[in-house]
């Protein structure tokens, strides 16, 4: 026999449902003792019809600061791409594009190689796939400044072309040198020319973006080229996709994006 009040039997109850269910029970045994009119407190009804508040965000990270030596090391990678002559692409270039931002960044972006307006101004992506990079970045919550931004050949292509894998090879020992210094946390690996520049793979972006890799143990997110997303603005949404994983891999926030 179970006395009155015994709840041995009963299931512990957890979650709203547990609470709203305890509730209940309260009510009834209230209103079975004779309480007339029961009054419950509205904020406590307000509280548990509304959701639940979602966790906060996880603190940011303090940006790593700038090493004097990495800085210098750097310094002189730019200055041996300046006068390299490793390939033919030299003979036609204006300036070298050696890569810019901050050296101490958590994530680095690597593109493909310099076009017009990169190869007049000595900088990597300054035309018009570099302003949609550059809004790409802020979307995430960040600045161009916060992040490394790089290619995988440091002379324009004629013709915008895409780079040899001959002028890849002789490229490469700049990027992978600057990495190795960088230590970004993650690379963003932008378009075919890079993930074939960066990953062992035959694999094409578009099977491929979105999929953690690696390099050299720096964890890699391949996605596409911002001169592709111009072309083919539907993508943008996958790329707003890989760039969040980024974030999440990171433990920052996710901003919201307004459609426009
Ligand atoms: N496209 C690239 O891949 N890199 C640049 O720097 C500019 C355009």
């Amino acid at each position: 026999m179970q006395s009155e009040g015994d709840n041995s039997n009963a299931t512990p109850k957890g979650g709203l449902d547990g609470v709203l269910g305890d509730l209940a029970e309260n009510l009834q045994q209230r209103i079975d003792e004779g309480e007339g009119v029961v009054e419950i407190d509205p904020k406590l009804v307000k509280a548990l019809s509304e959701p639940p508040p979602p966790p906060p965000p996880p603190p940011p990270t303090p940006p790593r600061a700038e090493n004097p030596e990495t800085v210098a090391a750097l310094e002189k990678i730019a200055v041996r791409i300046a006068g390299c002559k490793r390939c033919s692409l030299c003979q036609k270039r204006t300036n070298t594009v050696p890569g810019q931002g901050t050296t101490a960044p958590e994530i680095a972006f690597v593109g493909e190689g310099p076009g017009a307006d990169e190869d007049a101004q000595g900088l990597a992506f300054v035309g018009r796939a570099g302003k949609l990079l550059t809004k790409m970045i802020e979307a995430m919550g960040l600045s161009r400044e916060e992040v490394w931004i790089g290619n995988i050949v440091k002379c324009r292509p004629p013709e915008n072309r895409a780079p040899l894998p001959e002028e890849m090879e002789e490229c490469m020992p700049y990027l992978k040198e600057q990495l190795a210094l960088l230590q970004p946390k993650v690379i963003v690996c932008l378009g075919a020319t890079a993930v074939k520049g960066l990953l062992e793979t035959k694999t094409g972006i578009t099977k491929l973006r979105g999929t953690w890799m690696s390099f050299e143990g720096i964890d890699v997110m391949p996605t596409f080229h911002p001169a592709y997303l111009l072309r083919n603005p539907p993508t943008k949404k996958d790329c707003w996709k890989d760039l969040q994983e980024v974030l999440r891999h990171l433990g920052k926030p996710i901003p919201k994006v307004e459609k426009k």
